[in-house]
């Protein structure tokens, strides 16, 4: 990968500063959010609307009622990005586009449904062109650690994961191969075509506004509801998939929002694929061990080892986003996991009220 590591080893040269977002926007800039029905887009969307940018367009192939988030003010349109005519309509006007969209979920989804993960090649390869088009001025895709050689991944005290580990390449097969050729091509954009690409590599990330139940749900998601539901019916165990050895680091939401703006918008990161992720370790026993505390209660472990479980170890190695953008994700994992808990545990007492809440009622399969 000469267009990597080139960019890289220029970056070493220049210091790094945090920056303060949008250096080069205007507030009436248009802004279109792929996926802004899910939950990392939607976070996004709420941020940039935050931030006082006025004109932001949000998509995604839900139906509007099934959104996470609906931010009043923003245009919201409910496209199937994979369609060459809709990605065309999306970059209308557009100055920048971050593309979120993807056929999802955590590893009980991506192990099962490697198709329809490879699919998302569809949305990327699509959008990126009709945004080269449109003569958009950045354009972001959201990678995943999923894309890191798995070989390096076998052992539950694993080295934490740096840039460079993703080749020579033996991607999680389906959804980690989809993002490493997306990456290729949000790289070729920049050295052929000279458009801006920017590409995080996020690992897990976790927050309120999220799927929590149904499927597609991750582990902090699922174990928080999984403890509120042992609460609720009294049936005091818990199924913890693999034998909860397995580490993983955690990135809480609002740190994954100020990353994707600052990644964007560092002109040392072009075309440059970089960590966006906590490098706080965290087995899934430690998970399950916090989650109880939070919910103040303590549960019968059962382990089932039939369940897919995932690599044996993931971290992120912090060093690059650290240097070039004088910056990492924070947010300790017992804090950002106690909104989230509070949010899920409110969605299931809702739900069980009979109140309108948001279903992950959109299936694998419905491409
Ligand atoms: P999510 O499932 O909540 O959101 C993805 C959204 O994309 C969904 O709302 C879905 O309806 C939409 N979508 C799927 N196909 C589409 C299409 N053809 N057209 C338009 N919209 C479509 O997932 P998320 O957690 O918010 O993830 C966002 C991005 O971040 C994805 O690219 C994902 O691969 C990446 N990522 C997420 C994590 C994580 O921990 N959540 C980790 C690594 C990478």
């Amino acid at each position: 990968m000469e267009i990597l590591s080139g960019l890289e080893a220029e970056s070493v040269l220049r210091k790094g500063m945090e920056m303060s977002t949008q250096p080069t926007m205007k507030k009436d800039d248009l802004i279109v959010i792929g996926g802004a029905g899910g939950f990392i887009a939607g976070a996004l969307t709420c941020y940039f609307h935050g931030r006082g940018f006025t004109r932001i367009r949000a998509i995604d192939k839900k139906p509007l009622p099934d959104w996470y988030q609906r931010v009043p003010g923003v245009e919201s349109l409910c496209l199937d990005l994979s369609e060459r005519a809709n990605c065309v309509r999306a970059c209308e006007g557009a100055v920048e586009v971050y593309n979120l969209a993807a056929d999802m979920g955590g590893m009980g989804f991506i192990e099962r449904f490697r198709i329809e993960c490879l699919r998302s090649i569809l949305i990327n390869t699509n959008l990126i062109e009709a945004a080269y088009r449109a003569g958009v001025q950045r354009y972001f895709f959201s990678s995943s650690a999923c894309a890191y050689n798995t070989e390096l991944q076998k052992d539950p005290h694993c080295r934490a994961l740096k840039e460079s580990d993703a080749y020579p390449a033996m991607a999680e097969r389906g959804y980690g191969w989809e993002k490493l050729m997306s990456e290729m091509f949000c790289q070729e954009y920049w050295a052929e075509r000279g458009m801006k690409t920017f590409i995080a590599r996020f690992h897990n990330v976790y927050g309120p506004n999220g799927t929590w139940d149904g499927g597609r749900e991750k582990a902090p998601a699922a174990i928080c509801r999984k403890v509120i539901e042992a609460k609720d019916t009294g049936n005091k165990e818990i199924v913890v998939w693999g034998e909860g050895t397995q580490t993983r680091s955690f990135m809480y939401i609002d740190d994954c929002t100020k990353g994707i703006d600052m990644i964007t918008h560092c002109e040392d990161l072009i075309a440059t694929p970089i960590n966006l992720g906590s490098s706080e370790l965290i087995s899934i026993n430690e998970l399950v061990s916090i989650a109880e505390e939070i919910g103040g209660i303590k549960l019968q472990r059962k382990y089932d080892l039939t369940a897919p479980r995932g690599v044996a170890g993931r971290n992120s190695d912090n060093t690059m986003i650290k240097r070039i953008l004088n910056w990492e994700p924070k947010t300790p994992f017992r804090e950002g996991l106690a909104k989230t808990y509070a949010w899920i545990e409110q969605q299931y007492q809702d739900r069980k009220a009979g109140k309108a809440t948001v279903r992950e009622n959109y299936q694998a399969g419905g491409a």
